[in-house]
């Protein structure tokens, strides 16, 4: 029986913060391609302030809700660039997700993570197939609802929910961007894979491994 708790969730921020660290040159150069090159440096920065200001928090008395409203402020005051304003709805509605809540169990656990996924998508209003971080997050809330309902406990829901987004990841390559900065591009973005699709593999994969791994 999965039970999370603040504890759980500050480490989880610590863990996607690393994630982004060592993964920040990766994401600059994929953005170098179709975008501005910072990336790597915005998410990188976010996850360390969002990781940093959910550490300062009282554990013992701070509620989930509570602490993933801190993590979405502190990110969108860090991140200056578009995935600023996109992770900080996703994390205040995840927040709302699990209001009232003092631990969170596996249902609560998927439930905040697909509110995060419809987040992004209500913010950003962008479709699968633009070639965006919706082409990685959309599959993995699907995968996530998919597996929980089939019974593979939070554990086998975030793997799938890893799976499906780095597959959705490696199928931005195939396609050309219509929202954000690489739209400018149109044809010229073919052959690339998303920087926004790529890191949230990495969200979501650090998620997985600080929850469950
Ligand atoms: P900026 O484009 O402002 O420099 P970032 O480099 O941090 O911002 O993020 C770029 C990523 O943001 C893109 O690769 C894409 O995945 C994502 N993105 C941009 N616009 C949208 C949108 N409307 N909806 C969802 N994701 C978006
Ligand atoms: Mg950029």
């Amino acid at each position: 029986m999965t039970t999370i708790d603040t504890a759980h969730l500050a480490a989880m921020f610590a863990a996607i913060a690393d994630a982004m660290s060592a993964d920040r040159d990766r994401l600059c150069a994929l953005d170098g391609v179709i975008g501005d090159a910072d990336h790597g440096i915005a998410m990188e920065l976010g996850f360390s302030a969002a990781r940093d200001a959910v550490a300062a928090l009282n554990a013992g008395t701070t509620e989930p809700t509570t602490l993933l409203n801190t993590a979405a402020r502190s990110f969108l005051n860090a991140v200056g660039a578009s995935s600023g304003p996109l992770y900080a709805t996703a994390f205040m509605r995840g927040a709302a997700a699990v209001k009232g809540k003092t631990t969170l169990d596996e249902a609560d656990m998927v439930a905040m993570f697909q509110a995060m996924a419809k987040g992004i998508q209500d913010r950003g209003k962008a479709e699968t197939g633009e070639k965006t971080m919706m082409d990685a997050w959309a599959p993995a809330a699907t995968a996530a609802g998919e597996a929980l309902a089939a019974g593979t406990g939070l554990a086998g829901s975030l793997a799938a929910a890893a799976e499906a987004a780095k597959a959705g990841a490696e199928a931005t390559k195939a396609m050309i961007a219509t929202k954000g900065r690489a739209a400018r591009l149109g044809e010229r973005s073919l052959g690339h894979m998303d920087p926004g699709a790529a890191s949230a593999v990495t969200v979501i994969e650090a998620m997985r491994i600080a929850l469950t791994g």
